[in-house]
């Protein structure tokens, strides 16, 4: 008889691997998150250096909230748009800035970009 419990999940059959179409989407998602929160970045300490030239008052922080949360509802915009091109699943759950190494949900695997070497030769 089978135990039920020693292999809660029973490996199912690894989905196909993503096409090269479905890696693009996935880079062009990573790297436009990576590409916000560069802008957050900048935008945060752009907004923190002008409130404090204008000085400590209400309106000045009122500036600052507003910003901070505007980008953050962008942020979460831009990370839970893309979903897991085999399963489904939002990729945002399953990292915070950088593109999992595979899908916690169905397994399929989601390789790295391909890097050019710097000032390297290759191709
Ligand atoms: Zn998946």
């Amino acid at each position: 008889m089978r135990n039920p419990f020693r292999h809660p999940k029973p490996p199912g059959p690894l989905p196909a691997p993503l096409t090269r179409e479905e890696c693009e989407r996935i880079w062009t998602w990573e790297r436009w998150m990576m590409g916000f929160y560069a802008f957050a970045m900048i935008a945060i300490l752009g907004t923190v250096s002008l409130a404090g030239v204008m000085g400590h008052s209400t309106q000045g922080r009122l500036v600052v909230v507003g910003v901070l949360v505007l980008l953050a509802l962008a942020g979460a915009f831009v990370q839970f748009r893309e979903k897991c091109p085999r399963c489904a699943a939002r990729l945002g759950r399953q990292s915070r800035l950088l593109l999992p190494d595979k899908c916690r949900h169905c397994g399929v695997e989601f390789p790295r970009p391909p890097r050019k070497p710097p000032g390297g030769t290759a191709r």
